[in-house]
């Protein structure tokens, strides 16, 4: 069912990590998209090899993984061949066959975060059932399983209603808002019916979104990054800001709100928690990723322990590093593709030409082999001595491409 890029390597065995030092440590990671490359990279400056299984020949983490096999990550026969070729499994993607995660470590297999976990994660409705179980503040929310269950969550909830898909959600796009009951028919339509599996949440009146990575070792020691904001736009996250302005104390509720989060799931790694503040400063939880993410992409620049290096020291029973900020501040922005093809390459250049010239700026592309409007294939980090700062030399980016390309 696979191909392998080049020869498949040899595991010398388990616990390596203990027993040898991470050197000859196998990591596997299901999916070799830009969090996979992101990983490989960390991995290569602490000798340990990562192998990405991705169904893409040229997956991002293709060039510098140790090893790419190529094949699904959804597909039962591939994910426990590729298990025999590592020491420790994990994730850059939960929409992963967890049958098959839940059946290799009944055979032993070391998976980190625990498949337990991702069986919580991938479904968003189980999620926000077990998340409620465990205390957690959250939207409101009701599975819907016709027209009439969905107006009966609108009676309840009111507009605008949030409908999520329960499966296979990313950068929104399992997502539809019914403004009113008259658009609860097209806007489930717009998921593609009942059948996909639809809940519906009461519509939170943020203020701000923010999020929290935290990391657990395998001895279930914790440690949270500093609290970030995000801005999302059109559902997909554009803009990092670290750390969020805000004050210590709703700093300290998120934190802890993400920290006990993540204590309800089981295994090691790095855990990302995207959080909702009301204005009447409540933190809501939206949904969490097992896995190194989007909002913690500043940390490869801004942190003494980035967040890939973590997840990797977590998974391999490493001691976990120091997450604070060696920097004042610290801003993201996604490189979306702006077009298809050749004009949207374009436009992504002049714009990495721009950060080229920002001190403190640094350029990441994924080197994905198609550009797509929306897509995410890049992001630059500007680090500086304060949120301001950073936010001009990012404005100033940007303001510049327009009028260059006016
Ligand atoms: P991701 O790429 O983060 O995995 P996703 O497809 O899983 O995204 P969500 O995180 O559920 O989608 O939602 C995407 C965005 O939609 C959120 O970041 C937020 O801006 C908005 N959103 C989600 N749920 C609600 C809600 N209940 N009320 C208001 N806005 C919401
Ligand atoms: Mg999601
Ligand atoms: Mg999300």
């Amino acid at each position: 069912a696979c191909r392998a890029s080049r020869d498949p390597p040899v595991i010398t065995g388990k616990d390596d990590a203990a027993v040898h030092g991470v050197a000859d440590v196998i990591v596997g990671v299901l999916g070799g998209g830009q969090l996979g490359r992101m990983f490989c990279q960390a991995a290569s400056r602490m000798a340990i090899k990562v192998m990405v299984l991705d169904p893409q020949k040229n997956c991002p983490a293709s060039e510098i993984a140790h090893y790419h096999m190529v094949g699904s990550f959804d597909d039962s026969a591939t994910v426990q061949e590729f298990a025999k070729r590592c020491g420790v499994l994990t994730v850059e993607i939960e929409h992963v066959d967890v049958e098959t995660l839940e059946k290799l470590e009944q055979q032993g297999v070391d998976c980190q975060p625990k498949a337990s976990t991702i069986r919580i994660i991938q479904d968003k409705y189980l999620q926000k059932v077990h998340f409620s179980k465990h205390d957690i503040p959250l939207p409101e929310f009701m599975q819907i399983d016709d027209l009439e269950g969905a107006k009966r969550a609108g009676d309840l909830f009111g507009y605008p209603l949030m409908i999520k898909s329960k499966r296979l959600a990313y950068d929104g796009r399992g997502n539809a808002v019914a403004k009113s009951e008259d658009e609860l028919s097209s806007a489930v339509a717009a998921l593609r019916g009942f059948d996909r599996g639809l809940y519906v949440e009461k519509w939170a009146p943020f203020v701000k979104e923010l999020a929290v990575i935290v990391a657990r070792g395998r001895d279930n020691s914790i440690v949270c990054y500093p609290v970030v904001e995000t801005i999302h736009k059109e559902n997909i996250c554009h803009i990092v800001k670290a750390p969020a302005n805000m004050s210590w104390k709703i700093r300290k509720l998120a934190t802890d709100i993400a920290s006990r989060a993540v204590r309800s799931l089981e295994g090691a790694g790095v855990f990302a928690v995207e959080l909702f503040l009301t204005k009447d400063d409540q933190i809501l939880l939206n949904e969490v990723a097992p896995r190194p993410h989007n909002s913690g992409h500043h940390t490869i620049e801004s942190c003494y322990t980035s967040q890939y290096e973590q997840h990797l020291r977590a998974v391999v029973g490493l001691p976990l590093g120091d997450p604070s900020m060696k920097t004042p501040a610290a801003i993201m922005y996604n490189l979306l593709g702006e077009d298809e093809g050749e004009p949207g390459f374009l436009l992504a250049q002049q714009l990495i030409g721009r950060a080229l010239c920002i001190p403190g700026a640094t350029v990441h592309w994924y080197d994905k082999p198609e550009m797509r409007k929306q897509r995410k294939m890049g992001h630059i980090t500007i680090v500086g001595p304060s949120l301001g700062n950073v936010e001009k030399l990012l404005e100033s980016m940007l303001n510049e491409e327009k009028s260059d390309s006016q």
